[in-house]
């Protein structure tokens, strides 16, 4: 990847432009952990970015920037720029392209993540972003309170890397966010969640809940519960905890898959009806949060006498031939009743004994 990296830039240099891989990469790479994209930074325009790289830049861009797809990794090209005048704490109203690298990086957001690597792999250090890597911390590039008045997603953002990377936050950046959290209120429940997403996934994940606390960030983002989470194992039995779904935005299988965790939840996650209705992922989830062990529900999943309908000896067919009826919405009540027989062991899994016992039980 590094080196695929590499040849990107000298194919922009060889135009006799400039450029660098900068960002979250050069961090990661430093760190020794993978990345999944690469940003670079170039004194070269979009529109000249794109003549370099005809065949292989997506159609759809932000404005000063170029995505080049190679072997399927993405490289985010951008040309150097100033931010002016930030509007509603999040976004510069206007960028103006400037060119010199040193002021690229002055807009970036943390210390740590203005590393750039040339594209001889040397790693450049302009803002002292090495010594903050080795000490582990997270500092703003400039006063961290008007970096965070400029664009209040950057609190979020520094959360996030000191919860992924396991930094710790510099008294001043705690400062800053505990002067300027209250611009959280303004800024997309999407852009909220999709940080939050990153927080609660990770490894590190309780350390994230912690420092949300510590730092007031649960009532300025709305999270009520976010102090009854104990343990989580996934972003999702973090928001089937927080229960949100009325003001953060979830898409149709999330906002299932939290009803689903809530109403397992209340039920006992080894009782075979619990596991059957609601499957085992979900009383999984149910069963971490509340601290059951993930063996026992597995396994009690496992010995379960049917896991769907579908696993049942008998057709519809011959529940209607048995009584000598129509098939009508009688048969889901039959259903229902054979299903509960059959799951607790009453009632053998057998063509034979479910007949008889439909006969025995419902004949008119
Ligand atoms: P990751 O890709 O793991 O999320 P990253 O640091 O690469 O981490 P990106 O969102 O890809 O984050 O952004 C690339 C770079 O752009 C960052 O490293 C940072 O230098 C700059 N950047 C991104 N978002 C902001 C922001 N809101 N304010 C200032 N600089 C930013
Ligand atoms: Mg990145």
């Amino acid at each position: 990847m590094l080196q695929l990296a590499l040849k990107v830039l000298k194919e922009i240099n060889s135009h006799g432009y400039e450029s660098y891989i900068v960002g979250g990469f050069v961090r990661d790479y430093i760190l020794g952990i993978e990345s999944n994209d690469i940003d670079i930074a170039t004194n070269a325009t979009p529109k000249e970015i794109k003549e370099i790289f005809d065949d292989s830049c997506l159609p759809t861009e932000d404005y000063g920037s170029v995505t080049v797809v190679k072997n399927g990794i993405l490289f985010e090209i951008t040309t150097f720029r100033r931010e002016i005048n930030y509007i509603d704490h999040r976004r510069p109203d206007k960028i103006e392209y400037v060119d010199s690298l040193y002021e690229d990086l002055l807009r970036r957001d943390f210390t740590i993540n203005s590393l750039c690597m040339d594209e001889n792999g040397k790693i450049i250090d302009l803002l002292g972003g090495r010594v903050d890597i080795d000490n582990r911390v997270i500092k703003t590039i400039g006063v961290a309170t008007e970096r965070f008045e400029e664009d209040c997603l950057r609190i979020l953002r520094a959360v996030r890397f000191a919860t992924i990377l396991g930094f710790k936050l510099d008294d001043s950046v705690v400062a800053g966010i505990k002067k300027t959290k209250h611009l959280l209120r303004n800024l997309s429940y999407y852009r909220k969640k999709s940080e939050l997403d990153r927080i609660f996934s990770c490894g590190n994940n309780m350390e994230g809940v912690r420092l949300l606390l510590e730092l007031g960030l649960d009532e300025e983002l709305e999270l009520e519960r976010l102090k009854d989470i104990k343990h989580i194992d996934s972003s999702i039995s973090a928001w089937s905890i927080l229960n949100v779904v009325d003001k953060y935005p979830f898409s149709s299988n999330e906002q299932e898959l939290i009803k689903d965790i809530n109403q397992a939840l209340k039920l006992n996650n080894l009782d075979p009806m619990a596991l059957y209705k609601y499957g085992l992922y979900v009383n999984s989830v149910a069963g971490d949060i509340k601290g059951l062990d993930k063996k026992e529900i597995t396994s009690a999943y496992a010995c379960l006498a049917i896991h769907s309908k579908k696993d049942l000896a008998i057709e519809c067919s011959d529940i209607t031939t048995a009584l000598n009826k129509k098939p009508g919405k009688y048969l889901s009540e039959i259903y229902d009743d054979i299903i509960y027989n059959i799951l607790y062991r009453k009632l053998a899994n057998n063509k034979e004994s479910i007949i008889k016992y439909v006969v025995d039980n419902y004949k008119e």
